[in-house]
């Protein structure tokens, strides 16, 4: 029986195993799922226990897992171990929750035959972030969403980087052993916790410039003893000609966009003495700014939020 998780492990499941074999992980920024915006309310959680219920619990043991899952945002798409049929499960119509799955029986739209789903991915905390912006602009909460723009940013450097560094070097890694993965992600965050906005900006636009890629977890643990540097203010800046030279068309478009946002002067001076009150269309901008280079970095650089995402398959 564990105690309260600590703030800084995520609980990270293997796909297909058939066991529901749990790794936990060291994950600093990781999501806190009750903080989604899209969490569902009582009457949908009790569908959910109820499907759960209905689903028979007891046979769960012979119920066979599909082996071949891909979650999105709307749906959960998973082929049938039975029959191979292609199955499109609607989160809000046939899942009836937007909790991630980790465990959960469902019935194959074609043969009507039962098989286990697991293993759904999370939102990345940067997208939660912005979600929860729309609802403080409502309320004219605008200092709070300067503030949730900001920390947005920071939130998607930070994944970037787990995700370059540690979680497609581990899927390319020969040897994926856990400890070796939870060792790197200690030494990232020793390395970067006192990192703000801007030298979070700039190691970015330097791994993706220089398209760092360490195939294994020794090679990140070398790439970031040598990338970044032990303090905040020691990160080099990034020319613009850098990015000029970056031949995707779209990311280049994108990273100049960052390159020139300003969220963080905005935020600072909220929070700073001046205790700056922005006006609608302050917030407004440096929200939408946000998505625009946000979401389209994360569907360019093909970012998802677990490690699991990226293990077995070519191109992750
Ligand atoms: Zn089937």
């Amino acid at each position: 029986m564990r105690g309260l998780p600590d703030p800084r492990e995520q609980l990270v499941r293997t796909f297909g195993t058939g066991g529901g074999e749990t790794w936990v992980v060291s994950a600093p920024g990781r999501v806190n799922l009750k903080a989604h915006p899209l969490l569902v309310g009582p009457e949908q959680a009790e569908g959910e226990r109820h499907n759960d219920r209905s689903s028979g619990s007891r046979k769960d043991m012979t119920v066979p897992y599909s082996r071949n899952m891909d979650p999105t945002y709307e749906n959960f798409i998973a082929e049938c171990p039975h029959c191979d049929a292609g199955n499109t499960f609607n989160r809000a119509s046939d899942l009836r929750t937007f909790r991630p799955i980790d465990l959960r029986t469902v019935t194959c739209q074609a043969c009507h035959r039962p098989f286990m789903i697991n293993g759904d991915v999370i939102n990345a905390a940067h997208e939660m972030l912005l979600s929860d912006c729309y609802a403080f602009i409502e309320r004219k909460q605008y200092m709070q969403c300067v503030l949730s723009v900001a920390q947005a940013y920071e939130v998607f450097f930070s994944h970037f980087l787990h995700v370059q560094l540690i979680y497609r070097a581990f899927a390319k890694d020969d040897n994926r052993d856990p400890r070796d993965f939870n060792r790197v992600v200690k030494q990232l965050y020793d390395r970067v916790r006192r990192f703000t906005f801007e030298p979070m900006r700039r190691l970015f636009l330097r791994l993706v410039v220089d398209k760092v890629a360490p195939t294994s977890l020794a090679q990140a643990e070398a790439a970031i003893a040598a990338l970044l540097p032990g303090r905040p203010q020691d990160v080099p800046h990034v020319p613009r000609q850098d990015i000029e030279a970056v031949s995707d068309g779209p990311l280049k478009a994108l990273l100049l966009r960052l390159r020139a946002a300003d969220a963080n002067n905005l935020r600072n001076r909220v929070v700073h003495k001046d205790a700056h009150r922005p006006r609608l269309d302050e917030a407004k901008r440096a929200h939408d700014e946000a998505w625009e280079i946000l979401c389209g970095l994360t569907t360019r650089l093909r970012l998802r939020y677990g490690v699991n995402w990226y293990i077995g398959k070519a191109g992750r």
